[in-house]
């Protein structure tokens, strides 16, 4: 299916929000190449397909970094449902600001910022009303039901970015967006216990240890 059909940028993109068109100069259609899963269990391929403008709460990124979270292996082995393809897994995305939908506020161009596995949620549900959006029933996850980072430029929502600290390398921040989520959110729920147990040591635990 042809990128620029309506059906697949609804099944893949952002929902719209009502978008108007951004008067940035920098926000045409943009060619990209992305590392596409076309058939659950085989290897990515590398195709070039064109990003829209960003809608009004999204940012395009130029991606520096993506790391590789165990979530993204059971996308491409087709272990979650409904990804539907073909699509751009990744979601422990880094990258610079190169265009700003015109709702977005909070971030300018040149802007380095993260783009974590939950990338929209409705906004008005009894879950995103509580602070708990991960748990939104309408909620979309980056790499999965949005396009995500194994690609040249992705566009996400600014509302569920990350400003990226000078103190990190593009490569060093990228896993905190996933792995270190998970991690120093367990870690807090441990509260004032003086004894940590890390089981299954893999992303999110090689991270708690450094800070724990
Ligand atoms: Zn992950
Ligand atoms: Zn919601």
């Amino acid at each position: 299916m042809p990128e620029c059909d309506p059906g697949y940028y609804a099944k893949h993109c952002l929902p719209d929000d009502g978008a108007m068109e951004s008067a940035s100069y920098s926000n045409r259609p943009l060619v990209v190449r992305a590392m596409r899963l076309e058939h659950y269990g085989e290897p990515l391929v590398a195709r070039e397909l064109e990003l829209p403008a960003p809608a009004a709460s999204k940012l395009r990124i130029a991606v520096s970094a993506c790391a590789v979270c165990r979530t993204d292996l059971h996308v491409v082995d087709g272990e979650l449902p409904d990804a539907g393809l073909p699509m751009t897994p990744g979601h422990e995305i880094v990258g610079q600001v190169i265009a700003l939908g015109v709702q977005v506020t909070q971030f300018q161009l040149g802007d380095r910022v993260g783009v974590p596995w939950l990338g929209w949620s409705c906004g008005h549900c009894e879950s995103c009303l509580a602070g708990a959006e991960n748990l939104c029933p309408q909620a979309r996850f980056t790499g999965y039901q949005l396009d995500g980072g194994y690609a040249s430029a992705v566009s996400a929502d600014a509302r569920f970015m990350f400003r990226i600290t000078p103190a990190y390398t593009d490569e060093q921040a990228a896993p905190l967006m996933c792995a270190g989520l998970i991690g120093l959110r367990a870690l807090k729920a441990t509260g004032p216990a003086r004894n940590l147990g890390l089981y299954g040591f893999g992303a999110a635990a090689h991270i708690v240890a450094q800070i724990a």
